[in-house]
């Protein structure tokens, strides 16, 4: 009866091995393998090679199919010291692959030699659950979800369109989101800021946001900014985030915004709405237009009345805040095509959607090529004398 020693010798003589270096070699060229860890979860945890797939050696004749279809890939096997991936090399090759080779030494000499490693994408098994429903979404996934975890979205103005950004940014798991609000909650806010409730009249509403969004996902952390944003302080608050949603409600800070996001490079997904009807689009710095090409110069005060003075339906800003959360997940996630250059209108007193292209204004103050960045500028004293 052959020991396990036998076996194993016995194997390494049917398959081919590489070593270190020559593995080293080859990711550094055009023509890289396929890179599979066949640990185990627990071991996979601490580290994996850049790029590997994980596949527990237990699942790998029954996955690798669907994960590498091509017979003839070049395919570089590793587990932790280069046993477990020659018997699963032998097992590849009687399953027809042509090109499949064991590290030897595995992972822990590769990690011993201060070679590159990463940490690997994994979710706990409560995040799984809780996240059920993304991942079985192709455009999504545990590497998609990941990235949500990973991302940081700055929410300006926790009222009636941050209110469902907010909900549904945090129910989808976006790791951080910041919101910048300095208004305490008012009876008259509650007919759209579905965000607070009854129980915070008269308080901050950005203290409000942080118990409800806790209470909603764990996952996520908030960070309020319960200041107004200013030319000061708009550089240090937009700088730590991916992106911006605009929610807010007056002329000066959307521009001051505007041009941060410009300055920062942050893409900013916009959104407005009067009465019944809504809009939104999203900026990215120089792949699309900013604000200031569309609105060169503010409204007269008296041209541009805020929710208070003309009203708004109070649903209107959830269809319209969802729309910019929508927005922003496809930027976090790279998937799918934004609303750079269209804004989309929404007629909900006739139910209409519509579509406007937006263009770049090669002559636009802020973000047309070539020009630097002109300085932030007094934006309540800009807004006043357009007036
Ligand atoms: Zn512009």
């Amino acid at each position: 009866m052959a020991t396990f020693k036998d076996l194993l010798s016995q194997t390494k003589k049917q398959i081919k091995e590489l070593t270190t270096d020559e593995l080293a070699q080859r990711l550094a060229g055009a023509a890289k393998p396929v890179l599979v860890d066949v640990r185990e979860p627990d071991e996979v945890e601490a580290g994996i090679l850049p790029g590997a797939l994980a596949i527990p050696r237990g699942f790998l004749e029954l996955r690798i199919e669907d994960k590498v279809p091509d017979r003839a890939a070049s395919i570089v096997l590793y587990c932790a010291g280069g046993n477990r991936s020659a018997f699963a090399a032998k097992s590849l090759a009687e399953l027809g692959y042509t090109r499949v080779e064991s590290l030897a030494g595995g992972y822990n000499r590769w990690h011993d030699q201060g070679r590159p490693t990463e940490k690997p994408l994994s979710l706990s098994a409560e995040q799984k659950e809780r996240y059920r429903r993304h991942l079985v979404i192709p455009e999504v996934g545990e590497a998609g979800q990941q990235k949500l975890l990973n991302g940081k979205v700055l929410l300006m103005g926790a009222g009636g369109l941050g209110s469902p950004a907010a909900l549904y940014l945090a129910a989808a798991g976006v790791g951080t989101l910041g919101m910048v609000d300095m208004d305490v909650v008012d009876l008259s806010n509650l007919q759209r800021q579905v965000l607070h409730g009854q129980e915070w009249l008269g308080k901050p509403k950005t203290e409000s946001a942080v118990a409800r969004l806790r209470s909603l996902n764990p996952d996520v952390k908030v960070i309020p900014f319960q200041e107004r944003l200013t030319s000061e302080n708009v550089e240090r608050i937009v700088s730590q985030f991916d992106l911006v949603v605009d929610g807010g409600d007056n002329f000066p800070t959307r521009y001051l915004l505007n041009d941060a996001c410009v300055l920062l490079d942050k893409p900013c997904v916009h959104g407005s709405i009067f009465r019944f009807d809504g809009q939104v689009t999203t900026f990215i710095p120089r792949v699309g237009p900013c604000y200031r090409c569309l609105y060169p110069q503010p409204p007269p005060p008296d041209m541009a009345p805020s929710c208070a003075e003309a009203g708004v339906l109070g649903v209107l800003p959830g269809v319209i805040g969802t729309l910019q959360a929508v927005e922003a997940l496809k930027l976090l996630l790279g998937k799918g095509t934004t609303l750079a250059g269209r804004l989309l209108t929404y007629e909900a007193l006739n139910t209409r959607f519509a579509e406007l292209k937006l263009r770049r204004d090669p002559k636009c103050p802020v973000c047309a090529d070539g020009v630097p960045f002109p300085g932030f500028i007094d934006y309540e004293q800009f807004c006043r004398v357009a007036a």
